[in-house]
């Protein structure tokens, strides 16, 4: 047997996926290999099939449970005979595993780091040899990267101690240059083949909103999207628990997970999201590692997260099985203090408070805050990151879709600055809110009562909104004319640039998105003529319209999802385990009702044919003959 005879038998398609082949090639040469593809791209692929062609046992190390459960189960579905051990497992279950192992049962077994050197699990697989171990998730092992595991460190160890060395095979999407060199020293990978891949992921959408009310916009999407399957981040674990209660309240079928839930909760939760018997998924970001659901529709960040490495990979989780799917994120300011402020002050991890990890940090954070609040387009900037260069057009981002255009700001510029500057003149410095509510003349108490209203600045920007104001300001803070002084609140103010603006009276201008024009709150000749639009446009489309999904004939698709999801529960797998959804797509499109035909489908290789060929074969076949596909489903599934 060969790699494609393979691809096509055990995992049903007909090609690979850019960078695949070669990895493959390689392993099964000997060599060892780092394979750097982003979250989605097919990496467990890569290993898999050498693991099937190989003789012997090949190992994969693997950091999560769920991870290693999921992959064992998809596995057996193709026919591949595998296992795992790890702490899930009752004693009864673990000696099963390991009988299994020192017969030579297995094509591939999944182990936890923690429990490489514990087990004496050489003795258990005797003579059994291992051609090839493979690290999955490899960026743990290193400090720099966004999940550190100690436990990792054993690996190079556990490697040494083997009585031959196997091939080692290094997954990650992590692509930083101080992973890379870690993986490769502390894992003591050989000459490994590095192959370059694109990180681009074409069917996922990006895009930037700055909602007034992220709820309100939330909601929005949500009722926009139904019954589609999606993963909502927050940064902390009130903001997870309040946005699942507005979800729920509104009758959505919404699950949480973070790490105040206990163990058994947490499992739940994230089983009812699996299984699809809830469909939104509010977490933080200790939810998705090791998750492969594939028909997760979009991915929305409620908060900014820290940095690109991050958020990349979060957004990842959406169309894995290459349906088109969107990732959104919603900006405030407010989410570049609170993330200042995690990383400032970290404690959960003794290397966060090292002073050069803090600075690392907050450089990544500063990519992020660059990414969220440019104007080019956001696919070109999140490759360039990943070291890769892009046109600056994808045609499917928010920016892209958006357009900008250049707006004079001098006026408000220089009205904002001297705000704060009389401020200051008294000894007083504020957030934004208080500076805003003073430049548009609040009568509030807290304004008067202090009296700000005598300021020669007080109420000089009556017309205009305070969405504005504050997207000036934060225009402002990020080419260092203001500034953000760290402390307890978020304090505003002047850094030694703020003369350029009010002394030498610099012409400042800013891109704003043409729509933004007639949204604001207040009309633009209310502006006292400070808003000066250079060009005119036509109101663009609204962002956030995805390529559409091949049309297919939904009823149908319907009829299939129904009847996978009986196998589902009748086999205890996730839906996604029997068949992605981009499968019953194409079994819509190409209606198969022989079992010739559907070996044609993707995704359906000859161990599934064997299994689900007959019942979907006649579905298809019943539902062409009546039309309208009026067919008793129990007579389907005997
Ligand atoms: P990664 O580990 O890189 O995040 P996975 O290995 O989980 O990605 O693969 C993502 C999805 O892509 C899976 O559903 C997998 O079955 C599918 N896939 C992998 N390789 C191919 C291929 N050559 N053709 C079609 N689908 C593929
Ligand atoms: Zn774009």
């Amino acid at each position: 047997m060969d790699k494609q005879s393979v691809l096509k038998e055990y995992f049903g398609y007909d090609r690979f996926r850019p960078g695949q082949e070669e990895l493959i090639d390689a392993i099964l040469a000997g060599r060892d290999v780092m394979a750097v593809m982003p979250t989605g791209a097919g990496k467990s692929l890569c290993y898999q099939i050498p693991a099937i062609l190989l003789s012997g046992l090949t190992v994969v190390i693997s950091p999560l449970i769920s991870l290693m459960k999921d992959q064992v189960s998809a596995l057996r579905e193709a026919g591949v005979a595998s296992a795992y051990l790890n702490s899930s497992l009752s004693a009864a279950e673990y000696g099963e595993v390991l009988w299994g192992l020192a017969r030579g049962t297995y094509r591939i077994l999944y182990i936890a780091p923690e429990r490489l050197l514990r087990d004496d699990l050489l003795a258990q697989i005797g003579d059994v040899p291992i051609p090839l171990l493979v690290v999955d998730e490899a960026h743990c092992v290193s400090q720099w990267g966004h999940d550190f595991r100690p436990s990792y460190r054993q690996i190079g160890r556990f490697i040494q101690g083997l009585p031959a060395r196997p091939c080692v095979a290094a997954c990650t999407a992590t692509a930083t240059a101080k992973v890379k060199e870690d993986i490769l020293s502390l894992l003591g990978l050989q000459n490994p083949l590095s192959p370059v891949t694109s990180f681009d992921r074409q069917n996922l959408y990006f895009g930037i909103e700055k909602p007034k009310r992220k709820i309100d916009a939330l909601l929005g999407f949500i009722e926009k999207h139904p019954q589609q399957s999606g993963i909502v981040y927050c940064s902390t674990r009130k903001a997870v628990e309040e946005v699942r209660e507005r979800l729920g309240r509104h009758g959505y079928a919404v699950t949480r997970y973070h790490a105040g839930l206990d163990d058994r909760e947490r499992r739940e939760n994230q089983d009812d999201f699996i299984y699809d018997r809830k469909t939104i998924m509010i977490a933080t970001n200790a939810f998705g590692m090791g998750i492969n659901k594939s028909n997760v529709s979009f991915v929305i960040h409620y908060n900014m997260p820290k940095n690109i490495e991050s958020y990349y990979q979060e957004v990842g989780r959406a169309g894995r099985d290459g349906e088109p799917a969107e990732c959104i994120l919603f900006y405030s300011g407010q989410d570049v203090w609170t993330n200042k402020y995690l990383i400032n002050n970290s404690t959960d991890e003794e290397a966060e408070r090292n002073e050069e990890m803090v600075k690392h940090n907050l450089e990544l954070l500063d990519q992020m805050i660059f990414y969220a609040t440019g104007t080019d387009c956001l696919r070109s900037r999140l490759l360039a990151y990943f070291g890769e260069q892009s046109p600056n057009y994808c045609g499917n981002c928010s920016n892209c879709k958006t357009v900008y255009e250049s707006v004079d700001i001098t006026l408000e510029a220089q009205k904002i600055i001297s705000c704060v500057y009389r401020l200051k003149e008294r000894g007083r410095s504020f957030g934004k809110i208080m500076i805003i509510d003073i430049l548009r003349g609040s009568k509030t108490n807290k304004v008067t009562s202090q009296g700000f209203d005598t300021l020669s600045t007080y109420g000089i920007m009556a017309g205009t909104s305070a969405h504005r104001i504050r997207n000036i300001m934060d225009a402002l803070i990020s080419q260092g004319y203001l500034m953000v002084m760290p402390g307890e609140y978020p304090l505003v103010d002047l850094t030694p640039r703020f003369r350029e603006i009010t002394v030498e009276q610099k012409p400042l201008s800013m891109m704003l998105p043409v729509d933004r024009v007639g949204s604001s709150e207040a009309p633009p000749r209310e502006r006292g003529g400070s808003f000066a639009v250079t060009k005119t446009f036509e109101k663009p489309k609204s962002a956030g319209i995805l390529p559409d999904k091949d049309p297919v004939d939904e009823v149908l698709l319907t009829r299939l999802k129904d009847l996978r999801r009986e196998f589902a529960q009748a086999g205890k797998v996730p839906a996604y385990i029997v068949f992605s959804d981009a499968s019953l797509r194409d079994m819509c499109r190409k209606q198969p009702t022989t079992k010739a035909a559907f070996l044609g489908v993707s995704g359906v290789g000859e161990v599934k044919m064997e299994k689900y060929g007959d019942a979907f074969t006649r579905l298809i076949g019943e539902y062409r003959d009546t039309g309208e596909g009026q067919l008793d489903r129990t007579t389907v599934i005997q």
